[in-house]
Order: C-alpha cells, then sequence, then structure tokens
C-alpha cells in the first residue's frame, strides 16, 4: 500500500464545492507511486476519498470517490459505466450513436466513450485513467456487447498528461465509416479520421430542433458533413450547405444522396465572406444554421473569437426574411452562456433587427453538464426570430 496523496486545505475546498481536480499547486505531498487510483487525505490526516494520479498534470488529481473504503477495481469502474451507459437508454429509440460516457459530467474523469452502432469509440485523456485501460475496454465491451471498440487517443490533451498521441483499436476492429441513424436521417460517421470521434454527436438534439421548425430556403454554416442541412432539408424548400473545407462537403455529398434528398447543394467557401456576398445579392432565407468551430480555443483568443462570432450572427440576422428563423450555437467553453446572449444582443442591434429570442438551448441528456463543473459544459445555443 502506498503512502497517500496529501492536498491543501484549498484543494479540499475545491472537493467539497462539488469540482474533482486538485490542481498540481494544492498537492501538498505527492503519492510516490506510479500513475493510476490513490488515497487523497488532508494535511489533519483524514481521508478524502480516492483519485485518480496524473504524474505529469497540471491537474494532479481527479476524484473518483469520496468513500475511503472504495476499492478502485474491475467492479468500481464496471458499476460507473453501467450506471452512465444506463442514463442513455431512452436515446436508443431514435439513434445509434450517442455519447455513452462524458468525463467529468459522468463521475468518470478524463474518459470519453461514444457509441456509433455497433462500435464504440473512446478516449483516454489522463495519465491516471490509462493505468484502467483494460477495466475500461472490457466493461464497455460487455456491456454494450461492441463488436470492436477503438481509442481516438490523438487529442493534444494527451501531451499534457505525458502521454503518447495515437488511434489504436482497443478490441476488435471498428470500420473507416458507421452509418448513423438519427431522427430519420441517415449519415456516415468517420470514428478513425473524423473530427472528435468521429461525428459532432452533441448537436444531434439542436439538429432535430433546426429540422423541425425548418421552412422556406435554409442555409446551414459550417456544416461539416452536413448533418444540420439533412434535417433541414426534410422541411425546408431547399438547403445550402457552406463549409470551407473540400472534404467535408465530400463527405456531406455522400450523407445527401444516402438520404436520397434532391432539395441540397454544396458551396465551398469561407462562412463571412459567403454570407457577405449573399447579403449584397439581396437573397433572403427562412431558416439559418451557424454552427461554427471554437472560435476561442483559450481566454487569450476570446476577444477576437466574440467578434467572430457577433459577424456571423449580425450578417445571419441580416439575411433572414420577416418571420425567419435562425439557430445559432458556440462549442467555445471560454464563451459563457451569459457572453454568448450579450453576443446575440450586440448582432442583433447591429443587424437592425427585432430578434426575437424563442429559445435557449444547453446540452443534450447524453452530455451532462454538472453545474459546479464548469468544464463539463461548452455547448449553448440559441433559437431567434427576426420579427420584423
Ligand atoms: N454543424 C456540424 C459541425 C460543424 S464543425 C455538425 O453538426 O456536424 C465546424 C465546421 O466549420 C468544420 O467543418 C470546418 O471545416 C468549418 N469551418 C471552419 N472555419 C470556417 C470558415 N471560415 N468558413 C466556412 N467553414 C469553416
Amino acid at each position: 500500500m502506498h503512502p497517500p496523496a496529501v492536498i491543501s486545505a484549498r484543494g479540499a475546498r475545491r472537493w467539497h464545492g462539488g469540482h474533482p481536480w486538485v490542481f498540481r499547486s494544492d498537492v501538498v505531498q505527492p503519492p510516490d507511486s506510479p500513475p493510476g487510483a490513490v488515497a487523497v487525505r488532508d494535511q489533519q490526516g483524514r481521508s478524502l476519498g480516492w483519485a485518480l494520479w496524473s504524474p505529469a498534470s497540471e491537474i494532479s488529481l481527479r476524484l473518483l470517490d469520496r468513500d475511503p473504503d472504495a476499492l478502485i477495481g474491475e467492479g468500481w469502474w464496471h458499476a460507473r459505466i453501467a450506471h452512465a451507459i444506463a442514463r442513455r437508454e431512452p436515446l436508443a429509440a431514435h439513434a445509434n450513436a450517442y455519447r455513452l460516457v462524458h468525463g467529468e459530467g459522468d463521475g468518470l474523469p478524463s474518459l470519453v466513450a461514444d457509441r456509433f452502432d455497433r462500435w464504440v469509440v473512446v478516449q483516454l485523456l489522463s495519465a491516471g485513467l490509462e493505468a484502467f485501460r483494460d477495466e475500461i475496454t472490457e466493461s464497455i465491451r460487455s456491456l454494450t456487447g461492441a463488436e470492436g471498440v477503438l481509442a481516438r487517443n490523438d487529442a493534444s490533451v494527451r501531451a499534457r498528461e505525458g502521454l503518447a498521441r495515437l488511434v489504436e483499436p482497443l478490441w476488435g476492429d471498428v470500420p473507416q465509416e458507421i452509418e448513423v441513424r438519427e431522427h430519420g436521417v441517415r449519415y456516415l460517421a468517420a470514428p478513425h479520421t473524423g473530427q472528435k470521434t468521429g461525428a459532432f454527436l452533441d448537436q444531434r438534439e439542436n439538429r432535430v430542433l433546426a429540422g423541425s421548425i425548418a421552412k422556406g430556403s435554409a442555409l446551414d454554416v459550417f456544416s461539416y458533413h452536413g448533418s444540420f442541412a439533412l434535417h433541414l432539408a426534410r422541411n425546408a424548400a431547399d438547403v445550402t450547405a457552406v463549409d470551407s473545407s473540400a472534404e467535408a462537403l465530400e463527405r456531406a455529398s455522400e450523407n445527401v444522396a444516402l438520404n436520397g434528398f434532391k432539395n441540397v447543394s454544396l458551396v465551398q467557401a469561407d462562412a463571412f465572406e459567403f454570407l457577405r456576398e449573399r447579403e449584397k445579392a439581396g437573397a433572403r432565407y427562412g431558416t439559418i444554421v451557424l454552427d461554427p468551430p471554437a472560435f476561442a480555443k483559450n481566454k487569450a483568443s476570446l476577444e477576437g473569437a466574440m467578434r467572430g462570432y457577433r459577424d456571423v450572427n449580425l450578417h445571419a440576422m441580416r439575411l433572414l426574411e420577416t418571420g425567419g428563423l435562425l439557430f445559432t450555437a458556440s462549442c467555445s467553453y471560454h464563451v459563457s452562456k451569459a457572453l454568448f446572449l450579450e453576443m446575440l444582443q450586440e448582432a442583433a442591434a447591429a443587424a437592425g433587427r427585432r430578434m426575437i429570442l424563442r429559445r435557449i438551448t444547453t446540452q443534450p441528456l447524453d452530455h451532462p453538464e454538472v453545474i459546479t463543473i464548469p468544464e463539463t459544459g461548452y455547448l449553448k445555443g440559441a433559437l431567434l426570430e427576426a420579427a420584423d
């Protein structure tokens, strides 16, 4: 039995406040053990529970269990993962791809697992977690019956943990392309090479929302593989999907064909320029979706990012016909819900449109945002209507 990690009063306060991380500066005495699960105490010697230990990381400890008697082994992982998977059961009726484990949001710090039909893609994002890769793989395999489990361990945060960045199978085989069914549309996910773990699963409910209210001529800006466009195509007269990446649009084109839609066209363009050009041409749309990439990658880039969000939203608002609808999102963690709404206010004012806020959207069931752990939340959206 290794001696436990000892953390400062500030570190302990963080845990008591419902946040699972302890930073390096709050570790008074690091555990003399390799990455894995370690017991944690405060400076008075009181047991605080068990945590994942990452010696190379700024986030040294991630709380697993407050019970000092917990046994962090196969059974523990199995029970926690089973609980997370059970929460998602209602989703299976309408979609075959969704997140099974959302890290800290599911009490499984630094673990991501996404289901794509009969396969699962995981990310092991800390050194402490990596020590349990066999237990985790086996639990996921036995709980889901997956035919293959792929590790998309190429995420950049792995470098900060002193871990190699690579994509490798953990169990069986995972195909290059997997057909996703999502509330009546189908699209191909690319688990080995696609963004995130192969698709933007976090926007599933927003795509359904946008599809359900779509009308007239519709725009899907920052369309990636066209997943919003597919939902829009069901109710809109026609849809234009815009993305700067030719590769993304190639996929979008396959997805349009897969669904047999004849009313979708694809445009390779810079979104900022495209929206301005359409405005100059006097175009008007009944529905617009804006789903930009995370413009704010860190705090330092926040100001520039806000300008970018304001710009695309302003021009999209100007392009709406009276009664037209805009669904707009931001997936930047650094853009808070408050900042997002403030940005929309400014955009509406600058656009000279009276915009009605019809709905604010948060993360879906499979991406739980724990209110005491801000890092579990990043995606926010709004549905707005141009009143006149
Ligand atoms: N809406 C998609 C996800 C969008 S991801 C979905 O639900 O699946 C963001 C997309 O924006 C990427 O495909 C990227 O190629 C594109 N992109 C980034 N910068 C852009 C720009 N300036 N103009 C147009 N597209 C851009």
